[in-house]
């Protein structure tokens, strides 16, 4: 009796039980990631489709990783030489993909909605590769494994008890929403921090502690993630739901250094850069995480995107085992 196969688009309303098993076959998977053991029997003679209709270095080379790793190969799109620049909508595309003989598709767009739009007509599996500012689910699963395998909790995956501050622009970010949704369904206390235009008091309705002195908060923290200033987001496009998704091709997006984002990239890195001087405020154990790209000197400084308490090239590590656990979890191959 073949297992049923799902999607992986959002980590919002997932139940705290699946967070869990996700982590545990993903923790599973972390010495094949590293080439240690071979499971490249898994989907053999199966191809997995990346369709990304937005620039990406780490998801799109994990997930091809990954796909290499299971024994399967890519068909890899890029929207940039695709048929999506003669207006062909993204949801033709993805079907043609599946037509050709794709296991499973993974999408990343510049629309919020974009990957829920292509899995209602799709037959196969679709991965969120992140959406807009709507959610990238193996972005946070990875963020979450790390964050455990940094402080002891990688056993159970529970949470209890730990603070996590998210630190920037927020509102931008969907990284932040599926990590918010992950880490307070494993039972962390996540506290967003940033200015009142990049995180303003209404996110608290996510399940998040919302404050705006990062000072005051990094000597609480168990573990702090940069993010970085999406100026790109800025201009409004992919800011909410499905509407302009994937059923248009991407329209180029000019990035807008706007007053109303920030007031100066000075400003900004006086009040919420990660700086040498403020990661000496943190608790001894406190782990550093930045899902990149880093803009070294804005956001975070230089010694402490390379520093010892950065987990952020174990973070991108750890991405490989994600996909690979994410891949067979969608196509229902068992743990
Ligand atoms: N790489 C992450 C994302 O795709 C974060 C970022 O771009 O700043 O959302």
């Amino acid at each position: 009796m073949p297992r049923p196969t799902r999607d992986l688009l959002a980590l919002r309303g997932m139940g705290t039980a699946e967070l869990k098993e996700l982590l545990a076959r993903s923790r599973a998977m972390i010495p094949a990631a590293m080439g240690r053991t071979d499971l490249s029997h898994i989907l053999k003679g199966r191809a997995v489709g990346l369709l990304f209709f937005e620039d990406s270095t780490r998801t799109r080379l994990s997930f091809t990783m990954a796909a290499q790793r299971l024994g399967a190969t890519t068909l890899d799109l890029a929207s940039g030489g695709s048929s999506v620049s003669k207006g062909e909508t993204l949801i033709d595309t993805a079907l043609n993909v599946e037509a050709i003989g794709a296991a499973a598709l993974v999408v990343r767009a510049k629309q919020s909605g974009a990957a829920h739009q292509i899995a209602q007509p799709a037959k196969i599996p679709v991965l969120n590769g992140g959406d807009g500012k709507h959610e990238h689910p193996t972005q946070a699963l990875l963020d979450a494994l790390t964050i455990a395998e940094s402080l002891g909790r990688s056993a159970a995956f529970d949470l209890t008890g730990l603070s996590i501050a998210i630190v920037g622009d927020v509102i931008s970010s969907r990284v932040a929403r599926s990590n918010i949704a992950a880490l307070s369904a494993l039972g962390a206390q996540v506290i967003v921090v940033g200015p009142p235009t990049l995180a303003p008091k209404s996110m608290s309705t996510l399940g998040c502690k919302v404050e705006h002195d990062l000072d005051n908060v990094l000597p609480t923290v168990d573990a702090v993630m940069m993010l970085r200033v999406q100026f790109e987001r800025h201009g409004g496009e992919g800011s909410s739901g499905a509407s302009g998704g994937a059923s248009h091709a991407a329209a180029p997006a000019k990035p807008p250094i706007t007053p109303s984002s920030i007031v100066s990239v000075r400003a900004y890195r006086e009040g919420y850069a990660l700086t040498s001087a403020r990661a000496a405020m943190l608790k001894p154990h406190a782990v550093v995480l930045h899902p990149g790209p880093i803009n070294r000197g804005i956001e975070m400084d230089q010694d402490v995107a390379d520093g010892p308490r950065s987990a952020v090239l174990r973070q991108v590590t750890h991405g490989v085992a994600v996909r690979m656990a994410s891949l067979c979890w969608c196509l229902g191959i068992p743990a």
